[in-house]
């Protein structure tokens, strides 16, 4: 046993440090699967954001030597403006998020925010600006309001540093490892009575309609999530992750949208808040279900590391490609809602 605590201590600290920034991104980011460390610069200087321009100039990256997972792609997102990300699986879409968190560097090619190359500025600076709305929000064994304010409100507090909430089991079985690691609460970590919920925290829960929502559970903000308490559906922990976002107050946005079945109707309200917090922000979303980015600004059709066609859903649907037959195959599969969501009469019939 002795001889297992260092390699697993090192291990808790390790995904300790990683969650400070980024609490439940296990599943978006596959920080488990190659944990690269990537350094700041010696002379790494803090990000200066001014609207939120997001470039990509010929990048390129492989996860392994000699297999490039995306070759040469090049697009641009102006401030405020949402680009959709949609294709076959295993085309590239989350790589291109995890390039932009800089979970791994380009093999050639730059990112640039705001006319600074990702690259050269400090990990920290740049990860403040980015919020992140995950496919599947994995919570902290811990009360609403711990949750809704992790890493936020409390940045500073002693407990924020210590990477308090990782000790706790996740409702999540991703990544089980954790769980088993680290299951004692320490001396550090928040309190409860620590954390006010103030207007800020209710304002977010609106924003992202949880409040009523919460209201409702026993201990309103003080009931306790996860295995521990109460379980939550897949609608509200997602609503919970974008309270988190708008708390945070990023520029940048990363949507992944659940591939998850929710019901008609809570889809729709999910969509709503996540149209809401998205207003204003610089926005790049992975898409599985296309009526959710009709109104996306531009759309790129990521296939086999390649930007395989590009322009708005209008413009995609005229031409004929690979975008209009997903289209068509979703509404064969009663996939794509009619009227309301931007489909024609024509295209539904
Ligand atoms: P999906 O829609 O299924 O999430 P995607 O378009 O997001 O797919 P990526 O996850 O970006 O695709 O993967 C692109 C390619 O890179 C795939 O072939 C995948 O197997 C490979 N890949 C992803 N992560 C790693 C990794 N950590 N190590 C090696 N290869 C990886």
């Amino acid at each position: 046993i002795l001889q297992l605590y260092g390699p697993l201590d090192q291990f808790g600290a390790s995904y300790r440090s990683l969650q400070k920034n980024f609490i439940d991104l296990e599943r978006l980011l596959d920080v488990f699967k190659e944990p690269v460390e990537i350094q700041d610069k010696p002379d790494a200087e803090p990000m200066v954001i001014n609207g939120g321009e997001v470039v990509f100039e010929n990048v390129s990256f492989s996860y392994k030597p000699q297999n490039p997972n995306l070759k040469s792609v090049s697009f641009k997102i102006p401030p405020g403006k949402k680009l959709a990300l949609v294709g076959p699986s295993g085309g590239g879409k989350s790589t291109i998020l995890r390039l932009l968190f800089r979970f791994y560097d380009p093999t050639q090619g730059r990112i640039m925010i705001d006319g600074q190359d990702i690259k050269y500025v400090t990990q920290s600076s740049l990860r403040r600006l980015i919020g992140i709305v995950p496919q599947d929000t994995a919570l902290f064994n811990e009360t609403i309001k711990h949750n809704i304010a992790y890493g936020h409100i409390g940045q500073d507090h002693k407990s924020a540093e210590s990477g308090c909430g990782l000790n706790y089991k996740t409702e999540s079985t991703s990544p089980p490892k954790i769980a088993d690691v680290t299951e004692s609460k320490d001396a550090g970590c928040l309190d409860d009575e620590d954390l006010e919920v103030d207007s800020r925290i209710q304002a977010a829960a609106e924003a992202a309609q949880i409040h009523e929502i919460v209201t409702r559970f026993p201990n309103g903000y003080a009931t306790r999530v996860g295995e521990r308490g109460l379980l939550m559906s897949g609608g509200e922990k997602q609503r919970i992750a974008i309270a988190r976002t708008i708390l945070k107050n990023p520029p940048i946005l990363l949507l992944d949208e659940a591939t998850s079945a929710l019901d008609t109707h809570t889809e729709r309200e999910i969509q709503n808040s996540i149209d809401a917090t998205s207003k204003g922000r610089t926005t790049l979303m992975i898409a599985h279900r296309l009526s959710t980015i009709v109104d996306a600004d531009e759309i790129l059709v990521i296939q086999r590391g390649e930007i395989a066609e590009q322009g708005s859903h209008e413009e995609l649907m005229q031409a004929g490609g690979i975008y209009a037959s997903m289209w068509m195959q979703q509404l064969r599969e009663g996939r794509t809602p009619t009227g309301s969501n931007g489909v024609s009469e024509k295209e539904s019939s």
